[in-house]
């Protein structure tokens, strides 16, 4: 993402969607030249670095919905249950209350599914859920396929947030439920490779722990079942590394030559 300058915003109001999840609506003048139907692509939260000032901390969230006329930006994050290992943007969420400033810049790229593809395969953890959401509203009425949702309790399955009607009927959903996510980092590919394939080309839309994003990559790879043009995969964030670490990693582990 180029960098653009930072936006200042405000937060205008939070709300639970389920035990691990809260949606954020952040607001500001500066909103009125968002760029419109953004869902998907990714913004960053921009917070001070007390060690190194000149150098501020960025952290990546999904744009649920923006609206320049009411400017208004909606981010929706998971709860990190391990509250032992908490970054910036986990601590300012923790902490955050009505009016409270937060610099954003971006957005980046949406990270959208082919339509053209026969069927569809989506799955990721909490993180990824905006973002899995978004593709699941472009999706024609008519498509076929599967969407693995890992989630810390089945109470969480609430933060989906869809009208049964917007889901097309031929999109089965199937919830993993991890109380530690980031462990068990074949749980997801796991439940992948127990579907039955359909007939023609998938497009696969995965993005979790970096360690259960490669285990579903290299299963992927393993049975062929899509070319690299018709697959986004990636890494969110990483056990036990904050965000700096974990690109480092995503870069040298995770990126196809
Ligand atoms: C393109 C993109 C879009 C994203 N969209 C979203 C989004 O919409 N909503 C969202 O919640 N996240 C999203 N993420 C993930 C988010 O950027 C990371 O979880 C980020 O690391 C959180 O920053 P932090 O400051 O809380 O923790 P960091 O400082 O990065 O890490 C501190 C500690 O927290 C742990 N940690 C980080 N994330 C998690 C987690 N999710 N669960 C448990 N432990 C964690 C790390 O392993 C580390 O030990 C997105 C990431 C990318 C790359």
């Amino acid at each position: 993402m180029a960098r653009s300058p930072a936006r200042e915003l405000s937060v205008k109001s939070i709300e639970s969607l389920s035990p691990h999840m809260k949606r954020v609506v952040l607001t500001g003048e500066s909103l009125s030249d968002f760029p419109p139907d953004q869902a998907s692509a990714y913004i960053k939260l921009v917070f001070d670095n007390p060690a190194t000032p000149e150098k501020p901390l960025r952290r990546s969230y999904t744009v649920v919905s923006s609206d320049q006329h009411t400017q208004q930006l909606t981010i929706d994050f998971a709860v990190h249950p391990n509250t032992r290992d908490q970054g910036p943007a986990a601590r300012w969420l923790e902490d955050a209350s009505i009016g409270d400033p937060i610099s954003v810049s971006g957005p980046g790229p949406t990270k959208l599914v082919d339509l053209d593809a026969d069927w569809f395969v989506l799955t990721g953890d909490l993180t990824a859920l905006p973002a899995i959401r978004a593709n699941i509203e472009i999706l024609p009425s008519h498509a076929k396929g599967y969407v693995i949702l890992e989630i810390p309790h089945q109470d969480d399955q609430q933060s989906l947030a869809l009208e049964a009607s917007s889901i097309p009927e031929g999109m089965e959903i199937i919830w993993v439920i991890n109380p530690h996510p980031g462990q068990q980092k074949e749980l997801l590919k796991e439940a992948l490779a127990n579907l039955p394939r359909l007939p023609g080309n998938p497009y696969l839309w995965a993005a979790s722990e970096l360690n259960a994003v490669l285990e579903i990559r290299n299963w992927a790879n393993g049975q062929s079942l899509t070319p690299r043009s018709s697959r986004y995969i990636s890494s969110y964030w990483q056990l036990g590394l904050p965000d700096e670490a974990h690109k480092v990693q995503k870069r040298e582990r995770l990126a196809e030559k």
